[in-house]
């Protein structure tokens, strides 16, 4: 193309001097006819130049540029071709979008992206469906305005999207929605949000079973329990045979009382997203009442517990629920310790919130069990935990009563090292006196 243009020019220049001299020749005036010569060709050139400036200026989408001669020609050929070059990318590019817009609106998940301040900036069709997003008045809006549940605004804030967050679907209560949220490019944030109805349904189910299961057996066992001990309270009026077997039963039988309790507590905590009482709860001094109960369940394997308060700090939440979740803690380093085994809870607070630890100096735990330790019944030595006449869930108990709580459960332990559970709530969750 560069060699055409150089041909070209040089053809239209020789044009343009053997004109001139042509002039020249028949009037005389070589050096006007050169001068009136340029100027035409300058003239016409700066006339294609115009043309040119127009067409960029007032160019409507996809119209091809002025037709020219010569030099002009090439230029304008040249421009029209990169036109075409340019529709066809932008022609695929267009096709590309159009079916990942097709795709994504096919989605039955909903797909919203949102900016790093958290606005809306385009949605599929299922985000209408699923949390009511409308098109395009919703457009710009912060996500927070539009699905107003509080645990949402919560989980939006905190900035962790680590685990998914279930809620009720901001536009029908029955439709329950997963939401996950990934951040990418310039902080912003992709928000994808699944119908789990069923899955919820099903748990819930689950749960009802549990819950239904544990109540119904609740009344039987308590009238069994409750003749073993008339027999064992008329020990002498027994055959001494069965005695023996009878403090068996009753022993098995207080097990099942427990662990029947202790599921039903997990089934109350699993009812409700946040306690219903939510009074200031002065921790200190419940944490001097669980370390006496702590002190008598020891009794004679004498541990050495210790309790040192360095914050007045109270929480919010509700008492019976606190309680029964730092018992099972102190209560599991008492029973897990071997005898004369130390026990140290501290109850503190810092910049990040409130904090309560409990260190043993017991076995420890092997890091691999660690991850799966609140799971409901989970044990790491089966042979070990029956002997304490532990139920399997007082872990499980004392995570949901956290997270009920705002709070985390975090475990550090070392075999041979002993363990330490510390639990962990934000400042939000602290009332100071
Ligand atoms: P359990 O009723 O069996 O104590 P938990 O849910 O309270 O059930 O605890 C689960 C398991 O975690 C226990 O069976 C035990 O193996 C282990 N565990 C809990 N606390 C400690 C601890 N302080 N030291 C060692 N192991 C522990």
């Amino acid at each position: 193309m560069n060699q055409n243009w150089h041909g070209t020019l040089i053809r239209h220049m020789l044009l343009l001097v053997t004109a001139c001299l042509v002039m020249g020749l028949i009037s005389g005036y070589y050096g006007w006819s050169m001068a009136v010569g340029l100027g035409l060709y300058l003239a016409w050139t700066l006339k294609q130049l115009l043309r040119m400036h127009v067409w960029l200026r007032e160019q409507k989408p996809d119209e091809p540029p002025p037709d020219g001669y010569g030099l002009w020609g090439d230029v304008f050929d040249s421009i029209y071709h990169l036109q075409r070059r340019d529709q066809r990318v932008r022609g695929r590019l267009q096709a590309v979008i159009d079916r990942v817009q097709e795709s994504t609106a096919a989605l039955r998940d909903a797909v919203i992206m949102l900016d790093s301040e958290g606005n809306l900036e385009w949605w599929n069709r299922a985000a209408e469906t699923l949390l009511g997003l409308k098109t395009p008045q919703d457009s710009g809006q912060p996500v927070t305005n539009l699905v107003r549940h509080p645990r949402f605004k919560e989980y939006f804030e905190q900035n962790n999207y680590l685990e998914p967050l279930e809620i009720p679907s901001p536009i029908n209560d029955r439709l329950r929605v997963q939401l996950l949220i990934t951040r990418y490019g310039n902080n912003e944030h992709l928000m994808l949000v699944r119908d789990v109805t069923r899955i919820h349904q099903l748990e819930q189910m689950r749960k009802d079973f549990v819950a239904n299961v544990s109540h119904e057996l609740r009344t039987p066992l308590t009238v069994i329990c409750g003749y073993l001990e008339t027999l064992l309270d008329n020990a002498e009026d027994v055959n001494p045979r069965w005695v023996r077997a009878l403090q068996q039963m009753q022993q098995q039988g207080d097990r099942m009382q427990t662990l029947l309790n202790d599921l039903l507590l997990l089934a109350k905590l699993e009812a409700t997203d946040y306690p219903s009482d939510n009074q200031p709860v002065v921790v200190s001094s419940m944490l001097q009442s669980i370390k006496n109960d702590a002190q008598a369940l020891s009794a004679q394997h004498n541990h050495l517990i210790t309790l040192e308060i360095d914050s007045q700090a109270r929480l919010k939440g509700s008492e019976p629920e606190l309680r029964s979740a730092f018992s099972n803690l102190i209560f599991n380093a008492v029973k897990y310790t071997p005898a004369e085994g130390k026990v140290h809870i501290r109850w503190w607070e810092d910049e990040y919130g409130a904090h309560m630890s409990v260190k043993d100096s017991g076995p420890g735990i092997e890091v691999k069990h660690l991850p799966r330790l609140t799971e409901r019944f989970y044990r790491v030595d089966s042979s070990r935990a029956s002997n304490t006449g532990g139920t399997g869930l007082g872990l499980a108990i004392a995570k949901h009563v956290l997270l009920r709580h705002r709070g985390t459960l975090d475990i550090v332990s070392a075999v041979g090292k002993g363990s330490t559970f510390t639990c962990h709530f934000s400042p939000a969750q602290v009332i100071n006196p």
